[in-house]
């Protein structure tokens, strides 16, 4: 039977008359039920539990369009109900989803105590209040972001009925064959990506780039050999390059189908995927998207919190779990196949403390087969002690400004960046550490977006975010550009936190060009530097490279201090991912290792299959094996 058929029975079935629903439709995966009503629900809260426990799917109650009133007139009366402390920055009405998006410095006050203030909204306006945080801080991005969502949400909204009726279309009967077929980052750190299918069923995990890599930077996208309106979704781990780059270019290809991934994914991987076309075009390369494809994929993203089961197909249910790795980054459980088969994707774990997130999720309602990075798998991969890594940061920052030098730290600017930045504001905030502190590159909008979604930093930071004490937006922090980077290095005791990461392109291999030379100056890694990237060369002791300069190609000396830094990654190490293993429930039957250097990868699951006694196998792009 029709979905939107079978929907509305069970709503007319589980809500009384005086609920007054007028109408019942699908929006993607969720149900939007109109009522001429709404004090109804407010009256017996039980009544949307109830009616999204029958359906298992996420419900919103919107008030019919009859009672919408005057946007001008609604505009004011919100302006009058919440108080001036909630500081609103912007009021917008989005009529094909009975909504008006109020952006403010603390949302708490426009929802109210018990919610009281945004019902009497919706009582008194007709409109349903879609609450965002603002950042801490001034974000271009983001507000080019929710501006973009605003402007096409009559087409989004037909975008999700679109997809709704895909994800529940009539399936044949079919034996239930369950495929993984590996496109991308197997045996290899970069270019992550992976097709899942079934009989009736297609969808893409992650569809990254690598960066570091000349010859092959793209997933083998050729293989998928169908056309892309046969996928029925693809799914994002985490905003990094090497799992999200490339999504704009499936859409540049055509692909016009759901994107499922958390918000701050969302927002992220566009702020990366913007910045990898700037890059690509300041070194005089073709971009292989452009801004246009990016935007275009913002639409057809749905955007699912940690936790939520969600339909993704008339076979397939996904559900994202924390991976404490970066801002919104997760964990992919599929249930697919009613039961028949079920993976989690691991994607890009940190089994360990770090000062930004949560721990990561280690329970599954059901786990076959598990899919793991390998990215520090090796057996000398140990990554010391976070607080040793601390220390030895802050000496090496410190004999740098002893001797009147400056100190670059190359970051990817999500992750990295942030968790680095929380560690210097600290030991400033403690008077043990002082000089200049500059952030240059995307890792300020990056670390905004931070800032709007506290609720997925731990505690203590989250905190700080809450009260308008973000450490990412202390006075400490001071913002360089291409304007100012000769100045800040004329000034002496600067230390630099820049993009790219691996120093494959982006303002820290400016930076570097011009520190190189100087033997007072340092280069602290701390994160993965990629087989190929400038950054790995540099590890291995490369003491000169070409450069060019003013036109003319140069031997650059390389004399300034190279030092690593282990212990920050947001990855985890041999010992964390053998720890995640012993701690996941259930035990998986089946570990398809991936997302690391070749031998490492081999390694890993040789020495994971002995001590675990399960099947376990490093997959080779290009490799398509039957899960069921
Ligand atoms: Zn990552
Ligand atoms: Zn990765």
């Amino acid at each position: 039977m029709d979905i939107q058929k079978e929907v509305k029975e069970i709503v007319k079935k589980n809500l009384p008359p005086e609920t007054q629903i007028t109408n019942v439709e699908m929006e993607g995966p969720e149900v939007a039920i109109y009522t001429r009503n709404p004090k109804a629900f407010f009256e017996n809260e039980n009544f949307v539990a109830k009616i999204a426990f029958e359906l298992k799917k996420r419900v919103n109650i919107r008030t019919d369009k009859s009672l919408l009133s005057d946007e001008h007139y609604a505009k004011n009366l919100i302006k009058e109900l919440v108080p001036e402390t909630a500081g609103i920055k912007e009021i917008y009405f989005n009529p094909s989803f009975s909504e008006v998006v109020i952006e403010a410095i603390k949302p708490g006050l426009v929802i109210g105590k018990g919610g009281e203030t945004s019902k009497e909204i919706i009582l008194k306006t007709g409109w349903t209040p879609n609450i965002l945080r603002s950042p801490t801080s001034e974000s271009e991005i983001l507000k080019g972001i929710r501006h973009h969502l605003h402007k096409y949400s009559s087409e989004r909204k037909k975008i999700l009925q679109e997809t709704s009726k895909k994800i529940y279309r009539e399936l044949p009967k079919n034996n239930g064959w369950v495929r993984l077929t590996a496109l991308g980052g197997f045996r290899e750190v970069g270019k992550s990506c992976m097709l899942i299918d079934t009989p009736e069923t297609k969808v893409l995990c992650d569809v990254g780039v690598d960066v570091a890599n000349q010859d092959q930077p793209y997933p083998y996208l050729e293989a998928l050999r169908l056309p892309l309106d046969r996928l029925d979704a693809v799914v994002v781990s985490h905003a990094h390059l090497d799992h999200a780059g490339l999504v704009p270019l499936l859409f540049k290809m055509g692909y016009r189908g759901p994107v499922y991934c958390t918000v701050p994914t969302r927002d992220l991987m566009a702020l990366l995927q913007f910045d990898y076309i700037d890059v690509l075009v300041k070194e005089g390369k073709e971009p292989p998207y452009t801004e246009r494809d990016v935007k275009e994929m913002l639409k057809y993203c749905i955007t699912r919190e940690y936790r939520e089961v969600t339909d993704i197909a008339p076979d397939m249910r996904i559900t994202l779990h924390n991976a404490a790795h970066i801002l919104g980054s997760s964990s992919v459980h599929f249930h697919i196949g009613q039961g028949a088969h079920n993976l989690v994707y691991s994607a890009d774990i940190k089994f360990a403390f770090t000062r930004l997130f949560n721990n990561v999720d280690i329970n599954y309602p059901r786990l076959e087969t598990l899919i793991i990075e390998s990215t520090y798998g090796g057996k000398d991969a140990v990554q010391q002690d976070r607080n040793l890594a601390e220390e030895q940061l802050i000496r090496i920052l410190k004999e740098t400004m002893h001797k009147e030098g400056n100190t670059l730290i190359p970051v990817f600017s999500v992750g990295r960046a942030q968790e680095i930045m929380l560690v210097i504001e600290e030991y400033y905030r403690k008077g043990m550490l002082d000089g200049k502190v500059y952030i240059d590159g995307m890792t300020r909008e990056a670390s905004a977006i931070h800032t709007a979604y506290p609720e997925y930093l731990r505690k203590g930071v989250q905190r700080r975010v809450l009260q308008n004490d973000s450490p990412f937006t202390s006075d400490l922090f001071q913002i360089a550009d291409y304007k100012n980077r000769d100045k800040i290095l004329e000034e002496k005791d600067a230390i630099i936190i820049a993009s790219s990461g691996m120093l494959t392109g982006g303002p820290s291999v400016q930076y570097f060009q011009k520190m190189a030379e100087n033997p007072n100056n340092s280069l602290i890694f701390v994160g993965y530097q990629g087989e190929g990237s400038l950054g790995n060369r540099l590890q291995k002791g490369l003491r000169k490279t070409p450069i060019t300069d003013n036109g003319k190609t140069r031997e650059l000396p390389i004399n300034m201090r190279v030092e690593t830094v282990e212990g920050f990654s947001g990855h985890s190490d041999r010992n964390q991912l053998v720890n995640y293993l012993r701690s996941l429930n259930p035990k998986p039957k089946r570990i398809i290792v991936n997302h690391g250097e070749k031998n490492t990868a081999i390694e890993f699951a040789r020495y994971v299959s002995n001590k675990f006694r399960i099947n376990a196998t490093a997959l080779r792009d290009l490799d398509a094996v039957r899960l069921k």
